[in-house]
């Protein structure tokens, strides 16, 4: 069995961590701290959420978004499914890397393919 709460957790501390590299003003920090348990849903948080993504690099955006997904994807219960092959992605894997939207197989595949540059 996934331990959701404690995947929910791992996302989140990760996401904040990414966020914190990029906080500079007090009241991004005021965010990063409302942000740990609910989700954004005010105007102004939002607001400071689309600042501190802008100054995220690529590589870490594509994170957030993938711990983005991976968030949502455990409250609706999609969650340990490879987004490619729709088989269930170890849970040795999911461990590892909580955000992976795809199992090991298809994540391979999917780089050989064409190197998506965001
Ligand atoms: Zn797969």
């Amino acid at each position: 069995m996934l331990r959701v709460d404690n995947i929910r957790k791992q996302l989140i501390t990760q996401r904040r961590e990414l966020f914190r590299e990029v906080a500079k003003t007090e009241e991004d920090l005021r965010w990063l701290q409302s942000d740990i348990e609910s989700e954004v849903e005010e105007r102004g948080q939002e607001e400071t959420m689309v600042r501190l993504l802008d100054r995220l690099d690529g590589r870490a955006k594509a994170e957030i978004e993938a711990i983005d997904r991976a968030l949502f994807k455990l409250g609706s219960g999609q969650y340990g499914r490879c987004e490619r092959c729709g088989r269930a992605v170890p849970q040795s894997r999911l461990e590892a890397v909580p955000a992976a939207a795809m199992c090991m197989a298809c994540e391979q595949a999917e780089e050989n393919q064409a190197p998506l540059r965001k």
